[in-house]
């Protein structure tokens, strides 16, 4: 276990700390196979591609490779280590995650079908749980949803024109799928994806070794094809529970699913997200001028998030790692909020929730926060914590709402008060 321990330890001091993972265009090292076998001459190269693609390779055939550094020490120590393997999952993952049980029986093999006949999973999901007018309604979301980003987008004052254009083509080259495509309903679509795929009887684990055949066959099918651009994908398990249902006030939707979607929108424009054009290409289109105060506007948000405390173990959030995230719930929030009112206007004033002394806008928030609602064990939260793109999800919710003069004004906070500080954040 030690000399394990010690090629891990190793393995992870080669990698990239996630600090310097988010400049896309220092991981995008396009070299061909003659120049990888130079990083990595011990690994068989031919070897390794032909048996996951199937195909013979040429010195000449091109890879992307985002650590090249990492090929070269992997080479090295593959060099240096005896290949032993010892498998103490459940020890390991009462470490890291302190579950200190398997998992029932039962909720393995629900998410070992998930993870691998995901299709035909949803494609029962649909017809049996899938209620027929979500996919109208959501679609209707994310239309005032999306129009209020094109209004920031317009509004925003610290964009110069050209980058605000760039910006426009891109968000409007965003294409929503919502709830299922229709394939999921037509058996000879689900069986042509399936095709080849024979499972035996009683042996699992040659069915688990025949699907991960296929799934990697799948993957690399991809090699060579048109790659979809511009997809946000929010799939039918999701319209359910907390985050949605047709028959409530829409302002509970748009303050829970209504969040969410405008988080994803707002990811497109987060400090990673934006170093890719409307295409999907690594391409910078911030002006100079621009670029400078986008990132004055994200160092805000890495301050304020990277200030918050953990009251469960003291630790702090990684305002850096979790920049992307928190500039995404930012925007996400502000515009559910302003896409509601809008929603208002057209249609009018929802009658309030009985029993309760809340207003609309009031509980608007209040099912904002709702989706976040959750709990950790002290091994996940130090994880996520440390590892961990996302916020805590309180902060998630203070730190976003706290933002946002909105919130205040709603629950007549008074101002300077810490869910209406003085200084507030805003990127989007
Ligand atoms: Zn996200």
């Amino acid at each position: 276990m030690l000399d394990a321990l010690q090629f891990e330890t190793t393995l992870a001091a080669y990698c990239l700390p996630r600090e310097e993972r988010r400049n896309m265009s220092s991981l995008y090292n396009k070299m061909n196979i003659h120049q990888i076998r130079q990083l990595a001459p011990n690994i068989h190269w031919e070897k390794y591609f032909d048996s996951l693609l199937g195909i013979k390779i040429t010195d000449q055939d091109e890879v992307i490779v985002n650590v090249p550094k990492f090929l070269t020490q992997l080479d090295d120590l593959l060099q240096r280590t005896d290949k032993k393997w010892r498998e103490l999952l459940q020890e390991f993952n009462t470490v890291v995650t302190g579950q200190a049980r398997e998992e029932p029986r039962w909720e393995q093999c629900i998410s070992s079908l998930t993870n691998s006949l995901g299709i035909s999973l949803s494609s029962l999901y649909v017809r049996h749980h899938f209620k027929g007018n979500s996919k109208e309604r959501a679609l209707e979301m994310v239309d005032y949803i999306h129009r209020e980003f094109m209004k920031i987008l317009d509004r925003v004052e610290w964009m110069d024109d050209q980058t605000r254009q760039r910006a426009r083509d891109k968000a409007l080259a965003i294409r929503p799928y919502i709830g299922y495509p229709n394939e999921l309903l037509n058996n000879t679509e689900i069986e042509s994806f399936y095709k080849g795929l024979k499972f035996v009887k009683d042996d699992y684990f040659s069915n688990v070794q025949t699907l991960r055949k296929w799934s990697t066959d799948l993957a690399f099918g991809y090699l060579r094809k048109l790659n979809k651009k511009g997809d946000i994908e929010f799939p039918a398990g999701i319209l359910q529970g907390a985050f949605f249902s047709s028959d409530r006030p829409n302002y509970l939707n748009f303050g829970a699913i209504g969040f969410v979607i405008g988080h994803e929108i707002t990811h497109g424009f987060d400090d990673k997200g934006r170093q890719f054009d409307k295409n999907g290409n690594n391409v910078n289109w911030w002006e100079p001028e621009t670029d400078k105060s986008f990132k004055e506007r994200t160092k805000c948000i890495i301050e304020q998030y990277g200030n918050y405390t953990v009251p469960e173990n003291g630790l702090k959030v990684n305002g850096v790692n979790t920049q992307g995230e928190n500039i995404a719930d930012n925007g996400g929030i502000k515009e559910a909020f302003r896409a509601y009112q809008e929603y208002v206007k057209d249609n009018g004033e929802e009658p309030s929730l009985p029993g309760l002394k809340y207003t609309p806008k009031q509980l608007f928030w209040i099912s904002a926060a709702n989706i976040w609602c959750g709990k950790y064990r002290p091994e996940v939260l130090r994880l996520r914590l440390q590892a961990g793109s996302h916020s805590p999800a309180q902060f998630r919710v203070i730190g976003t709402v706290s933002n946002l003069e909105e919130f205040g004004e709603t629950f007549g906070c008074p101002p300077g008060s810490p869910m209406r500080p003085a200084k507030k954040c805003s990127v989007w």
